[in-house]
């Protein structure tokens, strides 16, 4: 694949996953540029897989831009409601005043109650990162995290569905782990881990 000789930009307007890969970026002597400081509009994501709105929204960036342009889609897929809410994840957040990802949660966990679905709840964390160059070229790296949906919340690092989510072998959710430890194990981190050796960084 094609070298990185340039700033990337992150094309997300979201805070969390921002930082979290230019977390996981810097240390490689990637610069990373916010696509929300650029102040750059976020199209629409009207696909309905990961990979097809992670590819609207990286090849939106790279166009507008001139820099390539790194765009991850990413969501929680629960077993015991068919996968829900996947692609729809931030959307379950969606309110007139902006998106509340705690009133998302307890939507979670009602309809898992509804379900009547007992515990386990397993889930995952799904990530898939596209990059795109002005010139269109492209490529896709996805990563996931296996674990479970527990109630109530715990923890206050973090962003999104962290605090309902604990992964595999581990006994505190995302939001209760440091920083770095979730981080290191997170599908954006296997995901971004996919991109880097292909970039031979
Ligand atoms: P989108 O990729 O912008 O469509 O949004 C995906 C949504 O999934 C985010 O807004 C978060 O709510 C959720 N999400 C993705 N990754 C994580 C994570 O690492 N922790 C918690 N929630 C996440």
């Amino acid at each position: 694949m094609r070298r990185l000789d340039d700033s990337l930009l992150i094309a997300t307007h979201n805070a969390g996953k921002f930082e979290e890969l230019t977390a996981l970026l810097e240390p490689l002597g990637i610069r990373t540029v916010f696509a929300r400081d650029l102040g750059l509009a976020e199209p629409d994501e009207t696909g309905t897989t990961f990979i097809e709105n992670a590819r609207i929204k990286a090849h939106a960036a790279a166009t507008a831009t001139g820099l390539p342009a790194l765009a991850d889609d990413s969501g929680i897929e629960i077993d015991a409601l068919g996968g829900a809410p996947g692609v729809y994840t931030a959307d379950w957040a969606e309110t007139p005043a902006g998106r509340d990802f705690v009133l998302a949660m307890h939507k979670a966990h009602k309809l898992l109650v509804e379900s009547g679905a007992s515990a386990p709840w397993t889930a995952r964390f799904c990530c898939t990162l596209v990059l795109a160059w002005p010139d269109e070229e492209d490529a896709a790296f996805e990563g996931k995290v296996e674990g479970q949906v527990v109630w109530p919340m715990r923890g206050t690092q973090g962003h999104g569905y962290d605090p309902i989510f604990v992964p595999d072998g581990h006994d505190q959710t995302f939001a209760e782990m440091d920083r770095w430890e979730k981080n290191r194990m997170s599908h954006r981190a296997v995901a971004l881990d996919k991109l880097v050796k292909a970039l031979g960084a």
